[in-house]
């Protein structure tokens, strides 16, 4: 048997406190919520750890014996210390993966890794969303069958996404309102496997999605260090 993946979900952990609605749907917080996704597969171990702990949880100890990381933030990315990003960097460089989740394209650690703006329009008015697979095969989509699936209700993202152009553009969303977005795309960055996937918006229940847990799960062995 292989070891399992070994995967620390980074959860800003803001709007569960400040907002009833988001309390309402992930009482024990998104992060929680993602991570007990992760632990249904046998081949994941995943914990938590919030911007509210010292350094943020993630230590070079906590870094040094993490797979993949997976990032949720959106109100209080400015909060994240520096140095924790320049750690966080050097290790998806060394060959971490990360997973970087919705909100969390205007993180520091992704707009550094990627160089550059990461900026969309957007749009919260509940619309339908259909991510199209433009991948089909990838590992990341497997098991998803049928060549799309649908949110009913998300958060619009739209393009022009200010990103540099992916390895893979795995899945594109349409919208209800006619917006198209790169929802799934990967790069490598040294030794590192990225993955960002734009559904969670935290006022709907899109981590309670099986096709988005489903994703969330394959992304966790796909990012996971070559060789590991
Ligand atoms: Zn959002």
């Amino acid at each position: 048997m292989t070891t399992p993946v070994r995967v620390t979900v980074f959860g800003e952990n803001v709007h569960e406190h400040s907002s009833p609605v988001v309390a309402k749907i992930y009482p024990q917080g998104m992060h929680t919520c993602i991570a007990d996704t992760l632990n249904q597969d046998a081949g994941l171990r995943a914990g938590t750890v919030t911007l509210q702990m010292p350094e943020h949880g993630l230590t070079q100890a906590v870094l040094d014996a993490t797979d993949v990381l997976f990032w949720w933030g959106h109100a209080a990315h400015d909060q994240v210390q520096d140095a924790v990003v320049e750690r966080i960097a050097a290790r998806v460089l060394a060959g971490m993966g990360l997973v970087v989740l919705h909100s969390g394209h205007h993180a520091k650690i992704f707009k550094k890794l990627m160089g550059h703006t990461c900026d969309l329009h957007w749009r919260e008015a509940g619309e339908k969303e259909r991510l199209w697979i433009t991948a089909p095969g990838h590992p990341i989509v497997a098991g998803i069958s049928g060549g799309f699936f649908e949110l009913e209700h998300e958060e619009m993202y739209g393009e022009p996404f200010g990103i540099p152009e992916p390895q893979e553009t795995i899945l594109v969303s349409w919208f209800q309102g006619g917006e198209v977005f790169r929802s799934g795309a990967t790069w490598r960055r040294g030794a590192g496997k990225i993955f960002y996937f734009r559904p969670g918006h935290e006022t709907y229940p899109t981590y309670h999605d099986a096709n988005v847990q489903r994703i969330l799960r394959n992304a966790a062995h796909w990012a996971r260090p070559e060789g590991s």
